[in-house]
C-alpha cells in the first residue's frame, strides 16, 4: 500500500510540476505582449482575460497540491469524530454555494455517530462530496445528505438529481485527474474524488457511487464506527 502511495505522490508531483509551467509561460507571454506592443484596448483586454483565466487555473492546481500535502499528516486521521455533527456543519458551510446555484440542500441526520476518523479529514471528504452534488445537480435541483448507522459502519449518503455517473465510469472517476463524462461547462480538476477516496480508505472505510433514488448520483461513504477499546486487552 505504501509503495502505491509513494508512486501516486511521485506521479502527482511530476504532473503538477509539468502543468504549472504551461499556465505560467502563457501568463508571462500575454503580459509581455500587452506591455510591449502597440495593441488596441480590445485586444489587450482579451489578452488580460486569458492571463486571468490561466492564473485561476494555476491557483486550482496549487490548491490541489496543498490538499495533497495536508493529506500526509497522519494526525489528521487519528481520533473519533461525530459524523452527524460534521455533516450538519458541512451543509451549513455550503448553504451559500447551494443558494447561489439555486440548489436546495437538505439533511437527514440525528443523534450522534462516532466515526474512527479525525474531524478535519472527515470534514474534508464531506465538503468535497456535497460540493460535487451541488455542482452536478440540475439547475434549481436538490441535494440530500443522509447519515445511517450500519454497524460496524456509519454511512453518509449524498444524493443529487443531476446526470448521475454512467456505470462504466463508476470506478475511474476516483482516479487522479480523471473527469469521466463531466458535463461541459462544469469546471473541475478531477482531484476531489481522489482525495475523498484516499482519506476514507486510510481510516479503513469505503466510498463508491451508485444510482440515486433522486435520479442522479448517490455517493456512499462508509466509515468504521468508533468503539472504545475492549477492557482487559492490556498485557
Ligand atoms: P471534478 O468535479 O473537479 O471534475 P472530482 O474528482 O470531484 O473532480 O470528480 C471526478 C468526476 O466524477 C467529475 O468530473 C464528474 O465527471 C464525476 N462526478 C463527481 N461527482 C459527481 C456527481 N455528483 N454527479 C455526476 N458526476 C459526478
Amino acid at each position: 500500500v505504501r509503495g502505491a502511495r509513494e508512486r501516486e505522490r511521485f506521479e502527482f508531483l511530476a504532473t503538477v510540476g509539468h502543468e504549472l509551467r504551461t499556465p505560467l509561460t502563457s501568463i508571462r507571454g500575454y503580459i509581455e505582449t500587452v506591455l510591449d506592443d502597440e495593441i488596441d484596448r480590445r485586444t489587450s483586454r482579451r489578452f488580460l482575460e486569458t492571463a486571468r483565466r490561466e492564473a485561476l487555473r494555476l491557483a486550482r492546481l496549487v490548491e490541489g497540491m496543498l490538499e495533497f500535502s495536508l493529506l500526509d499528516s497522519s494526525s489528521m486521521y487519528a481520533g473519533a469524530a461525530d459524523v452527524v455533527a460534521l455533516v450538519h456543519g458541512a451543509v451549513e458551510a455550503l448553504h451559500p454555494i447551494a443558494a447561489e446555484s439555486g440548489v436546495t440542500l437538505t439533511v437527514q441526520a440525528d443523534g450522534t455517530a462516532l466515526g474512527r476518523i479525525g474531524a478535519d479529514a472527515c470534514m474534508h471528504a464531506l465538503l468535497n462530496l456535497i460540493e460535487n452534488g451541488i455542482k452536478y445537480a440540475r439547475a434549481g435541483g436538490r441535494v440530500g445528505v443522509t447519515v445511517e448507522r450500519q454497524d460496524p459502519f456509519v454511512c453518509v449518503l449524498v444524493d443529487d438529481d443531476g446526470p448521475g455517473v454512467a456505470y462504466a465510469d463508476r470506478e475511474r472517476i476516483f482516479a487522479y485527474r480523471e473527469r469521466g463524462n463531466a458535463p461541459e461547462g462544469v469546471r473541475g480538476a478531477g482531484v476531489g474524488l481522489t482525495i475523498v477516496r484516499t482519506v476514507v480508505e486510510r481510516v479503513g472505510g469505503r466510498v463508491h457511487v451508485e444510482v440515486s433514488p433522486a435520479g442522479g448520483a448517490r455517493f456512499v461513504v462508509a466509515l468504521p464506527l468508533f468503539k472504545a477499546e475492549p477492557e482487559g486487552n492490556a498485557s
